[in-house]
């Protein structure tokens, strides 16, 4: 793409992107290409992406590119393994994911409207609240969309009543390469279904729904696959009203078994339920008809040697329907291979397999009752663990060639063409069909710039493909001789990522199921920012093909640990966790530079054990003067109640509310007063662990001097510390800890449900209120029901739910991303008020300061009139207490932060030089000061020197820093309006951060400042 070309991107503003990571990130698939196939396909990294919000800027798009002469490739979710969504002419990658609204829904004709990028899980969502629900869908449900399934086509959960994806959509709107938007009905379909965009791209499907209904789930084992046959077989012939059947084989019933379960804070958080080493069937009906399949279906195992299962594999079975990745974990990776046969040779290739794949092979299939020509199919899937990093891969691969020409025997197929199988698209489409598309191709795209090396056409490797497929029986023995470990093995650090993190990176399966409610991703919409674009960055890394640099260090600090991605993984990968030990290796080990703003907190902790730059001496003069005597310090207890930095020196009302609380419900606690200190999870998130053992080690002792043995929290980021994080450190370090967390939400609760506990009656006005659950008091803690407990006890307030709400609630957007880049968090924070007004809130209430600042910063920004209270305050409010309103010192301190986060970056300190020139050229140690201006009067004199500011500067700068530094403090107050007590700290803060920001800094600061400092020395603009 040449610079005029790249030109046309800027309008779509953060909507492109021609960054080299990005754009690596968009040029693969969820399959692991095998090492000695990869380069005859060739670089795939794309030109541009490009992410179109409406049909009308698709049409856009797509004519001007075709005019240009530039390859596009369509991308939905890329949850597909057959190379469609591979730019193999590079050029442009057309990504959906912002093209996702429902345009209609039709009750009565019972069908649905979308646009081509919304997920099934979401569309699901939506269908559910109006009685309706998809007819089928895909295993990959959670993450796939519904223009990507049309344009690959296939079968899925839901298939055995409904047949293939196809044969339930009425129309599809299609934006062809003349901006023509052409729509596509009935028979004329074909020409877009399965074509994977080689035809033009899909920007609406119009397809069928069905009534919403409740459903039973029943499991049935046999010993092998003509056994399962005769049981399908038997429930076809009874014309069973069964909606969904799929089965597994022995294998995947062993290696499920093997399977590592889901886990928290090293602590697994699902329970195991074996499975016998069967084929499993599951089936799915209609409640309504489990009397009449429930009797037969006993009939018919019976003879086949089989059993009905319990209830709890049944249901362990459909709950983990869309899990089926967990495998992968045992891999690394997965050589898969996908047929379709017909249920009456099911169990001859079942069992062909087998006998000529020397290699644990895991399957699973999906019955069709209804195949294109009228008789019952099945889609095969087939795995074989392997490691992709190793030769003996590229092997086992070859065998896939051996699953389909079994396949073909019995009359089978390949379940889709994409960039492997273009030469076998007559068997997979039909000659006829195959006819047709060509024709049509070369009417629409004569150019051949849709998704080039697709379906019908894929040059050298299709060649290769059709050689292995001629010479499957001289390669498969060269697969069946590689010896396959199945098992995770983590072993030894790769290029310093850590050994267990860098299994999970291959593990991942790609599926982006962790994708869409990530809120790093969300936030930004780009793949680099969610897990599974980092599991693939880790994975090139590691392979050696990409470096560190300071925005992927970023990236992976701007996670804000919110942990829904742990609970949404297929492979039930620990995601957040291995974000957190590679901070701890970036910054600790590697001395990487942390986000700026934390440098500050750092230096502000290290002197007065808080992250606000408040005085120690200041820490407790929130706390109730007429409590002191009870609770306050000094008073010894068994609780301790922690209030955490921000509630006690920003949002005061939180302490004060939560100890009028406690103080009410009859419990009795002390305070630690001065002796508190943060409780440093920003330095455990900042990547400053030294920092953070050094504070923890402090809060311990403190606590135990208290004669405590149980920390009552508010904050939730205190309470993961007390409750989750310093057990863990302190058992890593050896220190005793033996110290019990609470959250104030659980111990009044409890007293309420004792009934000793109550509120008066007239307390609150009638307002209707809403919940946000905190990340880390939610997913973290587990900490759901007792806020809700709390909220409803209080008289006259009407309780209602968002959306995202419990284990799925979505996060606020602080801290990290309020450091890192303050209009994102506002858009995330505004996401989640809408989500309040939606559920019709006059007030949210919270219980995180930070969670609370952030909801109040996002609702200044976005101009929302909606309250942010705190539930400690609304609580003790309807006990009769007054409390400060802590907006002011929101705004106050928000500015402060505001200002300090665009100061802390290579323009910020730019423009600060920029003010004082003077200064720090008279700074500049012997006497250069005085000969740089010397030379600033002989022409094109410092244009010479120009190439040795990069050299010059790094050594002068820590020389000169010492002597600007009280002209810098007066530049940086007059830039950030603080309060007093800030400001006097500044002379101690600054030179701290400085010296810890300019070694990482100045390499981007110089290029800066070079030219507006020769331009000072000539005099051409006073400072
Ligand atoms: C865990 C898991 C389970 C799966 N289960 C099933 C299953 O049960 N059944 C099944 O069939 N598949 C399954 N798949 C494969 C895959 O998920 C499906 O093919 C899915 O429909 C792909 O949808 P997508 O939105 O990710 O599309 P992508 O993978 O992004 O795209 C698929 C193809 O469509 C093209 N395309 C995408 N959007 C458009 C558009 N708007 N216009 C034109 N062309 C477009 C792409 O170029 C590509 O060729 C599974 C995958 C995983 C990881
Ligand atoms: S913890 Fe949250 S923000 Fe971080 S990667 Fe997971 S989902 Fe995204
Ligand atoms: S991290 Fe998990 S959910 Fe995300 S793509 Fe990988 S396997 Fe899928």
């Amino acid at each position: 793409m040449n610079a005029k070309q790249k030109d046309f991107f800027l309008k779509f503003d953060n909507r492109a992107s021609l960054d080299e990571t990005e754009r690596m990130l968009y040029g693969h698939d969820i399959a692991a290409i095998p090492n000695l196939v990869k380069p005859i396909i060739g670089n795939t990294t794309p030109d541009a992406v490009v992410q179109p919000t409406s049909e009308e800027e698709l049409v856009e798009i797509v004519r001007w590119a075709y005019d240009e002469g530039i390859p596009m490739t369509p991308r939905a979710k890329a949850s597909s393994g057959y190379g469609g969504v591979i730019p193999m002419k590079k050029g442009l990658v057309i990504d959906f994911y912002r093209m996702k609204n429902i345009v209609a829904i039709d009750k009565e004709n019972l069908t649905v409207t979308v646009e081509a990028g919304i997920t099934w899980e979401k569309l699901d969502e939506k269908l559910k609240k109006e009685g309706l629900t998809l007819r089928l869908y895909p295993t990959s449900y959670p993450s796939s969309t519904a223009g990507g399934w049309l344009a690959q086509g296939g079968a899925g959960i839901g298939s055995t009543e409904f047949g293939y994806y196809s044969q339930n959509v009425v129309s599809a709107r299609v934006v062809l390469p003349s901006g023509e938007v052409r729509v596509f009905e009935e028979d004329d379909l074909e020409l877009v279904s399965e074509a994977e965009g080689i035809t033009g791209f899909i920007s609406q499907v119009t397809l069928k729904v069905q009534p919403l209904e409740d459903l039973d789930v029943v499991s049935l084992a046999c010993p092998d696959a003509h056994e399962l046959q005769r049981i399908v077989e038997g429930i076809v012939q009874a014309d069973l009203p069964i909606w969904a059947m799929m089965f597994i084989n022995p294998k995947m019933a062993e290696l499920k078994n093997k399977a590592p379960l889901m886990e928290h804070y090293g602590h697994p958080i699902e329970e195991r339920v074996i499975l016998p080493a069967s084929y499993i069937m599951t089936l799915a009906f209609r409640k309504k008809d489990a009397k009449t399949v429930r009797p037969i279906l006993d009939d018919l195992v019976k003879p086949c040697q089989g059993e009905i299962l319990s209830e709890r594999i049944a249901h362990h079975e459909w709950e983990h329907r869309f899990k089926l990745m967990v495998v992968k974990r045992l891999g690394p990776s997965l050589v898969p291979s996908e047929v379709i046969v017909p249920l009456s040779h099911l169990g001859d290739v079942m069992t062909e397999i087998e006998r000529k794949v020397d290699q644990p092979i895991v399957k699973e299939g999906v019955i069709i009752q209804k195949g294109p020509d009228g008789n019952p199919e099945v889609v095969i899937l087939g795995f074989i663990p392997g490691d992709q990093r190793k030769l003996g891969y590229n092997f086992v691969f070859g065998l896939v060639m051996t699953i389909i020409k079994i396949a073909r025997r019995y009359g089978g197929r390949p379940y889709s063409t994409g960039m492997y199988f273009a030469k076998k698209a007559g068997q997979i489409l039909g000659k006829e069909r195959v006819k047709r598309l060509k024709v049509f191709k070369r009417e629409v795209d004569p150019k051949g710039l849709l998704n080039p090396g697709k379906v019908l056409k894929n040059g050298l490797l299709g060649m290769v493909m059709t050689f292995a497929s001629a010479f499957e029986s001289l390669i498969r023995p060269f697969g069946n001789l590689v010896i396959t470990q199945v098992g995770e093995r983590p072993e030894k650090p790769i290029r310093d990522i850590p050994p267990d993190v860098a299994w999970y990176a291959y593990s991942c399966s790609q599926c982006g199921y962790c994708i869409d409610e990530c809120d790093q991703f969300y936030g930004r919409g780009w793949e680099s920012q969610s897990p599974r674009g980092k599991w693939y960055w880790l994975r090139e890394y590691m392979e050696g093909r990409t470096q560190w640099d300071q925005q992927m260090v970023d990236t992976f600090i701007s996670c804000t640990t919110c942990e829904l991605c742990n609970l949404r993984c297929s492979a039930a990968l620990p995601i957040e966790p291995s974000w957190m030990k590679l901070r701890g290796q970036l910054i600790e080990d590697k001395k990487k530079m942390t986000f700026p703003p934390f440098e500050m907190m750092v230096a502000a902790l290290q002197a007065e054990g808080n992250i606000w730059a408040g005085y120690r001496k200041s820490r407790g003069e929130w706390f109730p003067k007429d409590l002191e005597k009870k609770h306050g310090p000094g008073h010894r207890a068994k609780n301790v109640y922690f209030a955490g930095c921000t509630a006690s020196y920003v949002e005061n009302d939180i302490g004060m509310a939560s100890v009028r609380l406690l103080d009410e419900a009859g419990v009795d606690f002390t305070y630690l007063g001065e002796k508190e200190n943060c409780c440093a999870t920003p330095m455990l998130v900042a990547g400053k662990w030294d920092v953070f053992e050094e504070t923890m080690r402090k809060n311990i002792q403190a606590v135990k001097e208290a004669g405590a043995d149980t920390v009552i929290s508010s904050c939730p980021a205190c309470d993961m510390m007390w409750r989750q994080v310093y057990p863990t450190w302190t058992k890593k370090l050896g220190i005793d800890f033996d110290i019990k967390a609470k959250h104030y939400s659980e111990v009044v609760a409890e007293k309420i449900a004792s009934g000793e506990f109550t509120f008066p009656k007239n307390g609150q006005e009638p307002t209707t209120v809403t919940w946000h659950d905190s990340c880390h008091i939610g997913r973290v803690s587990g900490v759901y029901e007792e806020p809700r407990e709390l909220i409803k006890a209080i008289p006259g307030v009407r309780f209602v739910e968002m959306e995202h709400n419990r284990q799925k609630g979505h996060c606020c957007g602080s801290v990290l991303t309020l450091l890192k880049e303050p209009p994102v968090a506002a858009d995330i924070g505004k996401d989640r008020l809408d989500e309040a007004v939606e559920a019709g809130a006059d007030k949210v209430l919270a219980l995180c300061p930070c969670c609370e600042f952030q909801l109040r910063v996002s609702a200044d920004t976005k101009k929302m009139d909606l309250e942010v209270v705190d539930l400690a305050r609304f609580a003790s409010s309807a006990l009769g207490y007054d409390f400060p309103d802590p907006n002011p010192e929101v705004k106050k301190q928000w500015a402060v932060f505001e200002g300090m986060i665009a100061l802390m970056t290579p323009q910020g300190f730019a423009d600060l030089m920029g003010s004082m020139w003077k200064e720090l050229i008279d700074a500049m140690p012997l006497g250069m000061g005085g000969m740089m201006r010397f030379m600033g009067k002989i022409p094109g004199a410092l244009n010479m020197m120009k190439p040795m500011f990069p050299i010059l500067f790094p050594r002068l700068l820590p020389l000169m820093m010492p002597k600007v530094m009280p002209v810098m403090l007066d530049r940086v107050r007059e830039r950030i309006p603080m309060p007093d007590y800030m400001a006097e700290q500044m002379p101690d803060l600054m030179p701290k951060v400085m010296d810890n920001l300019m070694p990482h800094m100045i390499g981007d600061l110089v290029p800066l400042v070079t030219q507006p400092m020769i331009d000072y020395l000539r005099g051409k603009k006073a400072a």
